[in-house]
C-alpha cells in the first residue's frame, strides 16, 4: 500500500517537498469495517486550507498524517453484512492505495448508473455545490444574466451550464487559457468567455456582459469579485464558493474596494459551504443526472495516473492544468 502524507505546512504557494510519499502494509478491517481498494482518488482546491493550521471549516491536516480526500474503491474484504467484496464505495479517506474504514462512512454508488468518475464530480461533491450555490444561495431564476469565474473547472463548468439549461438570459465565462475559453463557448455553450489573463476583469467583463450580470458565481475572488460587483445589477446576488486566487497568500488580501456598492445596488453577497445542502443531494441527482446522460450537461476529466503523482495533480490542479474535475487514477 503507498499513501500520501503532508511533510510540512506550506508558506505561500505549495511545492513537492511539502508531501511525503509512503509505503506501508496494507491494512486489515477489524469489527464493523471495510478494506477498501481505492480506485480513483479526488484532487480538490480545498485541500490547500487544510495543508496550513489556520482555523478553517474544516481541520487542518496532521503534519506526517495522511492527507485524506475524496476517493471511489472497491471493497476487498469486509467484516459487516452490509458490504460484500466487488462493492464499490464513495468515501473521505483517499490519497492512499488501500483504506480501512469504519462501514457506516462508506456510500455504495452503482457502477451501471453512471461513469464510475462522475460519482466525484459533475454528479457528486462538485455538481452538487453548482446546483446549491446557483439555485439555493443565489436564487438564480430565469432570464437572469450569470457570470461565472474559474468556469473550466469542476464547480465553474456545471454552474454555466445548469444556468443555461434552465433559462439564464446570458451566460459568461472567465478562464486561464485561450483554450478553456474556446472550450466553454464552443462545446459548454456559454454565451460569451475571457481569459482573465488577458486584461483588467472588470474591463473584460463589462464588454462580455454590456447590460450588467444578475448572479455572480464567485470561484476565485480578489480581482474577480471587484469586477463583478462593477458589473452587478440592482437587486443581483453573489455566491462566494471559493477564493482560489487567495489561498496561497501570506499576507491580508484587499478586500474589494468597491464594496459600498452595496447600497446602491442591494445585493446579496453569501457565502457557501457544499456541506449545507446535502439535503439537496436526492434533488440534486433527480434533475442533473438525466442531464447528463442525455448530453444536456457535458463534463471534463483531467486524469493523471499513479498515486504517487498526487501531489503534482494537486500543484497542477492550483496551477490551471485541469480542464473539468481533476482525478487520481490508480
Ligand atoms: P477547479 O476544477 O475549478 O480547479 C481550480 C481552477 O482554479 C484551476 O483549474 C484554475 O483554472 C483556477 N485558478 C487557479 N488559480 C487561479 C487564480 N489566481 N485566479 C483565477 N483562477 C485560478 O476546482 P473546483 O471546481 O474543485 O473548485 C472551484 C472553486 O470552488 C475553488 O475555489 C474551491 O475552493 C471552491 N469549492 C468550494 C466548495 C464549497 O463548499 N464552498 C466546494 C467545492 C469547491 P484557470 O486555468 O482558469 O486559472
Amino acid at each position: 500500500a503507498t499513501e500520501i502524507r503532508l511533510a510540512a505546512r506550506p508558506q505561500g504557494a505549495p511545492t513537492l517537498d511539502d508531501f511525503s510519499i509512503v509505503d506501508t502494509g496494507v491494512p486489515a478491517p477489524g469489527p464493523g469495517e471495510i478494506l477498501v481498494r481505492n480506485l480513483v482518488l479526488s484532487v480538490d482546491p480545498y485541500m490547500r486550507g487544510r495543508m496550513s493550521d489556520a482555523k478553517s471549516y474544516a481541520a487542518p491536516y496532521e503534519v506526517g498524517k495522511v492527507m485524506h480526500g475524496g476517493a471511489l474503491g472497491e471493497v476487498v474484504e469486509s467484516a459487516v453484512d452490509t458490504f460484500k467484496p466487488g462493492d464499490v464505495v464513495l468515501h473521505q479517506l483517499g490519497w492512499r492505495t488501500h483504506a480501512v474504514l469504519d462501514a457506516k462512512a462508506a456510500v455504495r454508488v452503482d457502477p451501471d448508473a453512471a461513469p464510475l468518475n462522475a460519482y466525484l464530480g459533475v454528479l457528486g461533491m462538485t455538481g452538487l455545490t453548482a446546483y446549491s450555490g446557483l439555485f439555493d444561495v443565489a436564487a438564480f431564476k430565469a432570464g437572469d444574466t450569470v457570470f461565472v469565474s474559474g468556469a473550466a473547472g469542476a464547480v465553474g463548468s456545471i454552474v454555466g451550464q445548469l444556468a443555461k439549461v434552465n433559462g439564464a438570459r446570458r451566460v459568461i465565462g472567465s478562464a486561464g487559457s485561450a483554450g478553456k475559453v474556446r472550450h466553454l463557448v464552443d462545446d459548454l455553450g456559454f454565451d460569451a468567455a475571457f481569459n482573465y489573463k488577458d486584461g483588467p476583469v472588470a474591463d473584460q467583463l463589462r464588454e462580455a456582459a454590456p447590460e450588467g450580470i444578475d448572479v455572480y458565481f464567485d470561484n476565485v475572488g480578489g480581482e474577480h469579485l471587484e469586477a463583478a460587483i462593477d458589473s452587478l445589477n440592482l437587486h443581483g446576488h453573489i455566491v462566494v464558493c471559493g477564493m482560489i486566487s487567495q489561498y496561497n497568500a501570506t499576507e491580508p488580501t484587499p478586500a474589494p474596494r468597491n464594496l459600498g456598492q452595496v447600497i446602491a445596488k442591494r445585493f446579496t453577497l453569501r457565502g457557501m459551504l457544499v456541506s449545507d445542502h446535502f439535503d439537496l443531494q436526492p434533488k440534486f441527482l433527480a434533475e442533473v443526472a438525466p442531464l447528463v446522460r442525455d448530453g444536456s450537461i457535458k463534463y471534463s476529466e483531467t486524469v493523471v495516473d499513479g498515486i504517487r503523482n498526487a501531489p503534482q495533480a494537486f500543484l497542477d490542479l492550483l496551477g490551471g492544468a485541469n480542464t473539468g474535475k481533476m482525478l487520481v487514477r490508480l
